[in-house]
């Protein structure tokens, strides 16, 4: 007779194979158990086949892999434990020693971070390119460049490229493109599929943490494509640098994706409706938000976005030079509702001031404007309170 603290870890549990309920179930592991040694000697953790350790994959993550692969119009997806961990994975699968790595100047900050910090190491090098200026990125291509950074909007200073162009000038040199898809979000557009006409990047990344969490709460990130090879490259690296998801985490976002499309078109509206109000707004030199239409890049956002009309929650504006950096430090610091604090996706809406001079590369392109940029995340909350607290806010600067 087995003791209690035995019995109690053998106690006897099957899985409810007839339990329906509107929640997949989750499952935690580290360990999975194999039927025998020779399904243990079998064991395939390259492919969704069979369930090989927690690191690898379960059925909790595997459902949500499925469902962005969906979102996203592709076939394949990893987790990750946030979207600056999907860059890097790319980053690592498909670079080596000697390669060169393309990022546009108004790429997501911490993109070219790694470049510069981290790949440098491995002899890895990197040129920042003009996302505006397809004829700039056709330029700086070289025998030595082996993947290309796209992104739409632009992060922060929200211009939005001619994705098909950049696209195009890389197939046509057999170049792989991989998008930041953060702002589209699997729903302004279709990464693989630009307008229906078959044509799309190579690889999508998107940081989890902002619209399919929509908390605030979680990171997670999540690298898509609809190539086997390229995935199977991925995994491999995954798997090798031990990148996986937080079950918990990953049951959280199955509670929230169902919500995800409601939420985006929410975020998007209020979005819009504040942003054409500052536009009128005698304090402000220039609204950026692709919808707009005075917006950098506005005709591509119509092209790719058009059909859909979807153009995610983000804003920003730049105030006129008139106003000095303290003013606009007042500005944020009277807000109310807008809370300051970093990413984007959440129900509470977010600001942030940036100094893009100290950002950009002034050799790749030069930065039009002169006064202060502040980027806006509109939350859910009343969009009348919102631009009450906008009001007040530029009263006191
Ligand atoms: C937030 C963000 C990321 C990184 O996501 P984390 O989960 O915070 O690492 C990457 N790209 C874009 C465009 C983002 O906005």
């Amino acid at each position: 007779m087995s003791k209690l603290s035995t019995t109690l870890i053998h106690h006897p549990y099957t899985p409810p194979a007839t339990f329906a309920a509107p929640q997949p179930g989750v499952f935690k592991a580290s360990t999975v158990f194999f039927a025998d040694v020779a399904a243990m000697r079998a064991r395939d953790w390259k492919t969704k086949a069979g369930y090989t350790y927690g690191l690898h994959g379960t059925p909790t993550t595997f459902t949500l892999e499925e469902r962005l692969a969906t979102l996203e119009g592709g076939t394949e997806c990893l987790l990750v434990p946030s979207g600056l961990a999907a860059i890097t994975l790319v980053a690592f699968a498909f670079l080596k020693t000697g390669d060169e790595v393309l990022i546009p100047d108004n790429a997501y900050g911490p993109n070219k971070a790694l470049a510069t910090g981290e790949l440098a190491n491995f002899g890895i090098t990197h040129r920042l390119y003009d996302a505006m200026n397809p004829a700039d990125l056709a330029a700086k291509l070289s025998h030595r460049t082996r993947l290309v950074w796209v992104e739409a909007a632009g992060s922060v200073t929200m211009e939005f490229p001619d994705l098909p162009a950049l696209v195009d000038i890389c197939r046509a040199r057999g170049v792989m493109t991989a998008l930041d898809n953060t702002w589209g979000a699997g729903l302004a557009f279709a990464p693989f599929d630009f307008n229906g006409t078959g044509q799309g990047v190579d690889i999508s990344v998107h940081a989890l943490t902002k619209y399919p969490s929509g908390g605030g709460d979680v990171l997670m990130g999540s690298v898509v494509t609809r190539d086997e090879r390229l995935h199977r490259a991925l995994k491999l690296t995954h798997m090798r640098m031990g990148f996986g998801a937080g079950v918990g985490d990953v049951e959280t976002l199955l509670r929230s994706l169902p919500s995800i499309a409601l939420r985006y078109a929410a975020h998007d509206r209020a979005a819009r409706e504040l942003a054409g109000w500052l536009n009128g707004c005698e304090e402000i030199a220039q609204v950026l938000h692709p919808a707009l239409e005075d917006s950098p890049g506005h005709v591509h956002w119509r092209a790719l976005c058009g059909a859909t009309d979807l153009a995610a929650g983000l804003f920003s504006v730049v105030f006129d030079a008139r106003f000095s950096t303290e003013q606009v430090d007042r500005f944020c610091d009277s807000l109310k509702l807008f809370r300051l604090g970093y990413s984007w996706g959440g129900p509470i809406s977010l600001v942030v001031p940036y100094d893009i001079g100290l950002m950009r590369d002034a050799s790749v392109a030069r930065w039009p404007y002169k006064g202060t940029l502040v980027r806006f995340s509109v939350g859910l909350e009343d969009v009348d309170d919102l631009r009450a607290d906008l009001q007040q806010a530029l009263a006191r600067m």
